[in-house]
């Protein structure tokens, strides 16, 4: 390999500003590739010209973390506004709140529980011969019961994820609390925020280094890598194999934009539980900067459909049979000592913003620490 402490990033999203940001602080001259023609991955965001509205152009992306480590690190290239992130969802002709809390257990039950009656209530409703969860319809079944389950769950997961929740791993579930008071804060993270001009600015001030030099609209062939002493790759790993064992499954989304005069919806997130809509959600983004006020209006319809070879792949499907994949493909990836995989495509795990910021951290002191004998500076 290379040598002089030349590195390739390979994607411009958050994995590899970081990583190409705390490597050029460290003397590293970094290149970072990118087969799209802008920056910021899936979480690139842009002022629409007509409205000004600032649109999350791959779907809505929204700040929470429990690091504080994290949260002060995105915090230095962007003030954060607060937002909390508030879903609604129609299911047979009405509007309930999300996640499941007591304004939602009381509305669809048609009750008035406090909180130790909802509780008990809902535990009537668990079935508690399932001892441990393991799939998706075990978890909900087991924590909210099957009415909860099949009006705000059923359906969605199965538009979402394109099969039975029967199919999908517990873990998806666990990503949504249910609540026994009124909080309808969708997450449970300390730090929630949204950066005030937008995502795409806050990764071009990580990027904004004299170190690191970016590549838009290429795209990097393995056969680049002996000119670089370190190759961190944040594409698809299946990719970077050629897909030789096959590819890894993912989901992808389609979205129908349309624009309103006003309000369209009154929130930024109207989820969407009936089977017989074929959209998952609709997403207005003038509601994600609650501190601006603009006219006009951008909405999103979200459809989720299987990734085909040229759709951009949002969601890792991880069911059993991808998981067989993954290990092949992560078993080649190890042995490749100067490249480092990293990020949601390069790891094939649905990750939040926060823990791919963290886990970017970490493999840029690594790697400073392995190197530091023969480092630049
Ligand atoms: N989910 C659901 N109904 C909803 C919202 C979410 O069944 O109204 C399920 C769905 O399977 C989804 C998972 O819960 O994939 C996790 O939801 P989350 O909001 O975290 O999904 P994301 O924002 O990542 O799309």
């Amino acid at each position: 390999m290379g040598g002089n402490g030349k590195i390739a990033v390979v994607g411009a999203g958050l994995s590899g500003a970081v990583i190409g940001r705390e490597l050029a602080l460290a003397g590293y001259s970094v290149e970072i590739f990118d087969v799209r023609d802008h920056i910021a991955g899936n979480c690139y965001s842009e002022r629409d010209a007509d409205t000004g509205v600032m649109v999350h152009i791959y779907g809505p992306h929204i700040f929470h973390t429990d690091d504080e480590e994290v949260w002060n690190y995105v915090n230095r290239f962007q003030t954060f506004m607060p937002y909390k992130n508030r879903v609604k969802t129609t299911v047979d002709e009405q509007v309930f709140s999300l996640p499941v809390n007591l304004h939602t257990i009381n509305q669809f039950f048609g009750k008035t529980f406090r909180p130790d009656e909802a509780r008990a209530f809902i535990e009537e409703k668990a079935d508690k011969t399932i001892a441990d969860p393991q799939t998706f319809e075990e978890q909900a079944l087991r924590f909210v019961g099957r009415e909860l389950y099949e009006a705000f769950f059923k359906g969605y997961t199965e538009k979402q994820w394109g099969c039975s929740p029967t199919q999908l791993p517990a873990s998806i579930l666990k990503r949504l609390p249910v609540r026994f008071n009124y909080d309808d804060n969708y997450f449970f993270h300390r730090f929630q925020g949204m950066p005030e001009n937008g995502y795409t600015d806050m990764v071009a001030g990580i990027l904004d280094h004299p170190g690191i030099t970016v590549h838009l609209g290429t795209r990097f062939d393995k056969s680049q890598n002996d000119a670089y002493d370190h190759v961190f790759y944040s594409g698809p790993l299946d990719g970077y194999f050629n897909y030789e064992f096959g590819r890894l499954g993912y989901r992808t989304l389609d979205f129908e934009r349309f624009t309103y005069e006003g309000d369209y919806q009154g929130c930024a997130v109207m989820n969407y539980g009936d089977p017989d809509v074929p959209y998952t959600r609709i997403t207005e983004h003038k509601h994600f900067s609650p501190w601006e006020s603009v006219a006009g209006s951008v909405c999103y319809r979200e459809f989720s459909r299987l990734c085909g070879e040229d759709d951009v792949p949002f969601y890792p499907i991880r069911l059993v049979e991808e998981k067989q994949l993954l290990a092949s493909y992560v078993e080649r990836a190890e042995a490749e000592t100067s490249v480092t995989f990293v990020g949601r495509l390069g790891t094939y795990r649905y990750l939040d913003m926060d823990v791919t910021i963290r886990e970017a951290l970490d493999t840029a002191a690594l790697y400073r620490k392995k190197t530091a004998d023969n480092a630049p500076v």
